[in-house]
């Protein structure tokens, strides 16, 4: 199975993909981690990303592509996969769909998580991840248990992203409604599209995405 979370940063993609995943034992392919590494072991593909990453621009469909189209040939992937941030643009969408089809396969289902603005930028302010094993959390939204301790691995170490400002959440979501948005048309079209309210809280959206992806289309 092919899923696509799509949404605008700090919708929770990445928080009910790993979610998703764990659940139907699928992976979870996130470009934005995929380009994180890239720029933390300074490959030359990283320290470029990093760049346009911290501008809260769109990293080149070329890059994007090719990198994608590589993870997905990995044995993991033969199940499917739950694509968390990617595509973001209609190229990237065409793309996928021309590499999905050379295998014989296609997307299944593309789940809108739909977020209010100021919401979203609540969000993106108070995200932190642990730095060893990659569990989200908030700081309001979704403590550690214990605090400082991360609840999955006991790690002490958490990071924030460096784009998580709030200047440059304005400039990814005002690209989000430029680039990306138009995926939605283009997905509904196919049939393949459907909605979830991603205002409440965790469990029930993830409650939502898991009727979407197993109920009917609509
Ligand atoms: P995305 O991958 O779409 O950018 P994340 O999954 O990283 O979004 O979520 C952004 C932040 O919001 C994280 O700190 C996460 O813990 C928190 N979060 C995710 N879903 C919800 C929710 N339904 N309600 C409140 N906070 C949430
Ligand atoms: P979020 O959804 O929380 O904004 P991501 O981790 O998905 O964050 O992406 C962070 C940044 O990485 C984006 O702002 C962009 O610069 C780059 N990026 C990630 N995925 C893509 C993609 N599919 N195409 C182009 N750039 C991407
Ligand atoms: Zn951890």
């Amino acid at each position: 199975m092919i899923l696509i979370l799509l949404g605008p940063p700090g919708a929770g993609k990445g928080t009910q993909a790993k979610r998703l995943a764990e659940e139907r034992g699928l992976v979870q392919l996130s470009t934005g981690d995929m380009l994180r590494a890239a720029a933390a072991a300074g490959s030359e593909l990283g320290r470029k990303a990093k760049v346009t990453m911290e501008r809260g621009d769109l990293v080149s469909d070329d890059i994007i592509i090719a990198m994608i189209g590589e993870r997905m040939e990995q044995p993991d992937c033969r199940k499917g996969a739950i694509l968390d941030g990617f595509p973001r643009s209609l190229a990237q969408a065409e793309a996928l769909d021309a590499m999905l089809a050379a295998t014989g396969r296609g997307v299944d289902r593309v789940v809108e998580i739909k977020v209010d603005d100021e919401a979203l930028v609540t969000r993106i302010a108070g995200r932190l991840t642990c730095a060893k094993c990659g569990s989200g959390y908030h700081d309001t939204f979704r403590r550690t248990k214990v605090e400082g301790v991360c609840d999955s691995c006991g790690g002490r170490e958490f990071t924030r992203r460096a784009d998580d400002i709030e200047a440059t959440v304005r400039a990814r979501l005002k690209v989000y409604n430029t680039q990306t948005a138009p995926l939605l048309p283009y997905y509904r079209q196919r049939g393949k599209l459907a909605t979830v309210d991603g205002m409440g809280p965790m469990a029930a959206v993830e409650a939502d995405i898991r009727a979407a992806v197993d109920g009917g289309k609509g």
